[in-house]
């Protein structure tokens, strides 16, 4: 039996459906849970979650969240989540170079906004990172099979 795997973000539904295995980014590292798994209600990390089922894996980016976990069902309730097949990689780097810039002036007028613009450049990074290297329409460098 496999377990079903429900990713809510802030502001709708990520993915819905079954899995043989999910991997969590959890706050110590990697989590992975499987079918039948005992209750956990535990905070998420920013980074990679991986659904696999039936041998297909798909990859979702998580800017941090929680997860409930029941034996039948996963939760995640994600701050922000996207497959990284939906990722604009423009808007993205332009969110990067917003960061980027702001922090490169210099002192910001407070920790919040500091916070705020490294968080966003975080967010930015591991968007680029994971669609560079988890997406199937985008070969990494090097594994172009042209001559
Ligand atoms: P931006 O500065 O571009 O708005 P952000 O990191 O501030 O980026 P978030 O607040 O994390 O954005 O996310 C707001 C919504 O936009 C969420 O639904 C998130 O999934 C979506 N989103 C953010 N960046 C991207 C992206 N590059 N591609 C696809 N969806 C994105």
């Amino acid at each position: 039996m496999p377990i079903r795997c429900e990713i809510v973000s802030q502001d709708r539904m990520v993915f819905e459906g079954d899995a043989d295995i999910v991997v969590l980014p959890g706050m110590e590292g990697e989590m992975g849970i499987l079918p039948n798994h005992a209750p956990l209600l535990t905070t998420l990390n920013m980074g990679i979650l991986k659904v696999r089922y039936k041998g297909e894996e798909q990859y979702f980016t998580i800017s941090g969240g929680v997860a409930e976990v029941q034996p039948d069902i996963i939760t995640v309730l994600a701050n922000a989540a996207e497959n990284v097949n939906e990722i604009d990689l423009a808007r993205a780097e332009e969110s990067r170079r917003r960061a980027e810039e702001t922090l490169a002036k210099g002192p910001p007028p407070d920790t919040d906004t500091f916070l705020a613009m490294e968080a966003a450049l975080r967010r930015s990074n591991l968007r680029l990172e994971a669609a560079h290297r988890y997406r199937r329409s985008h070969p990494r460098p090097g594994s172009s099979t042209e001559k």
